[in-house]
């Protein structure tokens, strides 16, 4: 007789209907334990999984050690944050000169790095920033929301927490956060009260000062003395510094838009002598360059107006970011520290179409506050030569809260870790550092405030709750509603703009892994749960 043999078990059924082989099928039993699509292996409990990869991690390593043994010293960590830069504002992610304002210097880190096309940050300011500088995710941290004008939370949400600067700090580092913070206006809060060394900066962001002196803008509020009055009592529109251990200090008074466009042009001068002097003290800096700019309201700085191509003035905005990126390179070179540098330059969110004109571009779905590719995927790029290859692009995953650990890691100070708190940020220096090193992360899960709102895993984006958004208005129209029968899937290398969902047609095979990945994930709040600060809005 020939034909198929008789079908005897279960398992050797399923191998001849899906033409699996039949190891594979026995791996899906379900007494068979891991899930045989889960390639991570969690170390520690309070250490998100990560893919083990030992060969590229042993190369990353040697590397470091070989730097190290060169210089005799620990490498510098220069992070360039820009605020509200849409993927496609960048030239080598499809922006640039083809959107009316060139960015050659971001576009040369990329082009002598790596350009990273998978890179995921919060979808707004505090909490991804929160996320950077604790490697934890907002809704465990509690900053899941941006602090708005004069508003404090209950809970000085630092007074658990430990910085990357603090970490890095006790290991030697001269560290500064130059720029804007948006983590807390608080006494307790500050900068320079949670780990960095040095900071000058403001304690909020763009908008909360413009609205205090752009009556043109804000004409309801200014042209009444009474609110101007009361505005004034809740937060003053000023440039603060502070230095670890010493009081909060008034730079500058913030009186017009003219010191509003002049702004970023300050705090590169600040990040420019912080290098200086502290590569003359012989100890290795970690600086976060966190712009201003491009959140709204951008006022071109002098001698901007009109430079770029498009002559908005976000988009002279977006040229002046790229000259102070490159005029903070060319101090990192001048001092002699180019090679023993690790750069990496990001945006904190997605580009704010609420704010068009003044906003960036993206060539993905909804924009900054909600979690489509708009608001969560933006530039990424890792540049340190002679330690990450030329050249390269990425799609692999890549968290904006694993800079925390990377940056430890590239340091040699993960040991600094705490197992008091969850860290849900991954070490990714063997991804940044080996030759075609791949990514430790499996996914990446995304928030809106508390509530977890979308997966991406391979190159699938699935979304358990969908921001419906009106035209460009993603933040100040937009509900967040829950899917009905089959969450939204969308195939980003099919669907990269996430228009037709095919969550059950196509994907049966990949839901259940999904919901597993999140059921795991749900777990690890029961020992490190969420900390509230006070911040829910009333719905
Ligand atoms: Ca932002």
């Amino acid at each position: 007789m020939t034909g198929r043999p008789f079908i005897q078990t279960p398992a050797a059924w399923l191998a001849a209907l899906t033409l699996i082989s039949a190891s594979d099928v026995e791996a899906l039993q379900p007494d068979s334990g891991k899930d045989p699509f889960d390639k991570t292996i969690r170390v520690a409990d309070h250490l998100e999984p990560a893919i083990p990869r030992p060969a590229q991690q042993k190369a990353a390593n040697a590397k470091l050690a070989a730097l190290k043994e060169k210089t005799g010293q620990s490498p510098n960590i220069l992070i360039f944050l820009v605020d509200d830069m849409g993927w496609g504002d960048v030239g080598v992610y499809g922006g640039g000169v083809a959107v009316g304002a060139p960015t050659p210097n971001i576009d040369g880190l990329a082009r002598e790095g790596l350009r990273l096309t998978s890179f995921y940050a919060q979808s707004l300011c505090t909490p991804s920033r929160a996320a950077l500088m604790t490697g934890r995710l907002p809704a465990r941290s509690g900053l899941t929301r941006p602090l708005l004008t004069g508003e404090n939370p209950t809970v000085n949400p630092w007074a658990a927490e430990e910085t990357t600067a603090k970490l890095l700090g006790d290991a030697g580092y001269h560290t500064a956060l130059v720029g804007k913070w948006h983590l807390g206006e608080m006494d307790g809060t500050h900068p320079h009260q949670v780990g960095y060394d040095e900071y000058l900066g403001i304690l909020s962001v763009a908008s909360e000062m413009t609205q205090a002196v752009d009556v043109r803008l804000y004409p309801d509020l200014l042209n009444k003395p009474e609110r101007v009055e009361a505005l004034r009592k809740l937060v003053l529109p000023e440039v603060t510094a502070g230095k670890k251990g010493q009081p909060l200090e008034v730079v500058k008074e913030i009186k017009s838009t003219e010191d509003m466009a002049r702004l970023d042009q300050s705090f590169a001068d600040y990040s420019d002598d912080f290098i200086r002097r502290t590569v003359k003290r012989k100890q290795p800096f970690y600086l976060i360059h966190s712009f201003s700019r491009l959140h709204n309201d951008n006022y071109p700085a002098p001698g901007y107006a009109g430079k770029s191509p498009a002559a908005f003035p976000y988009k002279d905005g977006v040229v002046e970011v790229d000259d102070i990126v490159g005029r903070l390179m060319d101090t990192v070179r001048e001092t002699g520290q180019l090679e023993n540098t690790f750069v990496f330059f990001a945006s904190d969110n997605g580009a704010n179409e609420d704010s068009w004109p003044d906003s960036g571009h993206q060539p993905w779905r909804g924009g900054k506050g909600t979690t489509w590719e708009g608001g969560v995927r933006v530039p990424g790029i890792a540049y340190w030569p002679g330690m990450i290859p030329a050249g390269r692009d990425s799609d692999g995953l890549f968290d904006i809260m694993d800079l925390f650990c990377t940056s430890l890691a590239i340091a040699g100070e993960t040991d600094r870790i705490s197992s008091k708190r969850y860290i849900d940020g991954i070490d990714q220096s063997g991804f940044l550092l080996a030759n075609d090193g791949q990514s430790a992360r499996q996914t990446v899960f995304f928030y809106s405030e508390t509530t977890l709102t979308a997966v991406r895993w391979l190159e699938y984006k699935i979304h358990l709750r969908i921001f419906q958004t009106a035209g460009r208005r993603n933040i100040d129209e937009s509900t967040l509603l829950t899917t009905g029968t089959a969450p939204w899937v969308y195939n980003l290398y099919m669907d990269p703009k996430e228009r037709q969902s095919t969550g059950h047609r196509y994907f049966e095979w990949g839901l259940p892994r999904v919901v597993g990945f999140v059921k795991s994930h749900e777990a690890t709040f029961v020992e490190f749960p969420m900390k509230d600060l006070g911040l829910k809005v009333p719905r």
